[in-house]
């Protein structure tokens, strides 16, 4: 943590990889090692720490997982129980599957991870059917669907990257100021409503791109090129042109 000035939060599937210039930023942030990096994606750790190590990226002051239920610190990526407990508080994964079982045009997928059920929905009047069924059977959760897929994801309620993001730089002592986001998609977009400078990739979802706050560029590179393009601009404009202890 020493050292540590600048922090680049980051989505990985899509953002800092699948597009390119994956070796050039991990080569940028092993060269400045005071950016320090918070990885938030939907993957669970066991799928998210090969990407990392595969492409050079830095180790994680902390990864938050299955799009932020689960947050583990840095470097040795031990699980906040505390964290974990807040999310178990109202998860029942029971009471998920039983609320959708025998509806129409809903089927059952798998549990991909503790605190994520998948459901393969048939068409848009299935989904709206398993959404009403969720809120009146007063299953506390949230929902993420993938309209190419056809497939309805269900997570806790809290499982937010932005909230995931807020909790780690309030442990960590870091100010919303030092902090640099990116994201691709939907399940980015509380990491980009304007608490923190940040990018959105080329690659990003049109919904995203019409909604965007001024303090997030829209970069014109995909992927780890648009990061490295959003993440210079940002360090370039934070460094102060009067070193602190000369300015009024
Ligand atoms: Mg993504």
């Amino acid at each position: 943590m020493a050292g540590i000035k600048w922090v680049l939060a980051s989505d990985i599937d899509g953002t800092l990889v699948g597009h390119g210039g994956e070796a050039l930023l991990a080569d940028y942030l092993r060269q400045h090692p005071e950016i320090g990096v918070i990885y938030l994606t939907g993957r669970t750790r066991a799928n998210a720490e090969p990407i990392i190590r595969h492409y050079g990226f830095p180790d994680p002051l902390a990864l938050a997982t299955d799009i932020g239920a689960d947050v583990y610190w840095g470097p040795d990526l031990h699980v906040d129980e505390n964290w974990a407990f807040q999310q178990r508080r109202d998860w029942s994964p029971r009471r998920v599957v039983r609320a959708l079982e025998g509806l129409d045009g809903v089927m059952f997928g798998a549990r991909s991870s503790h605190w994520r059920i998948v459901f393969q929905i048939r068409d848009l009047e299935a989904l709206a059917l398993a959404k009403a069924q969720l809120i009146r059977a007063g299953v506390a959760c949230r929902t993420l669907w993938d309209g190419d897929e056809r497939r309805l994801d269900i997570v806790p309620r809290g499982a937010l990257k932005g909230r995931a993001l807020k909790y780690i730089l309030n442990r960590l002592n870091l100010k919303a100021q030092q902090c640099f986001v990116a994201g691709d998609a939907e399940n980015d977009g509380d990491l980009l409503e304007g608490r923190y400078r940040g990018v959105l990739v080329a690659n990003g979802t049109l919904s995203l791109r019409d909604h965007l706050p001024p303090v997030i560029w829209r970069s014109p590179y995909e992927g780890a090129y648009g990061v490295l393009d959003g993440l210079r601009q940002f360090i370039d404009d934070s460094l102060p042109l009067v070193p602190a202890e000369y300015a009024g």
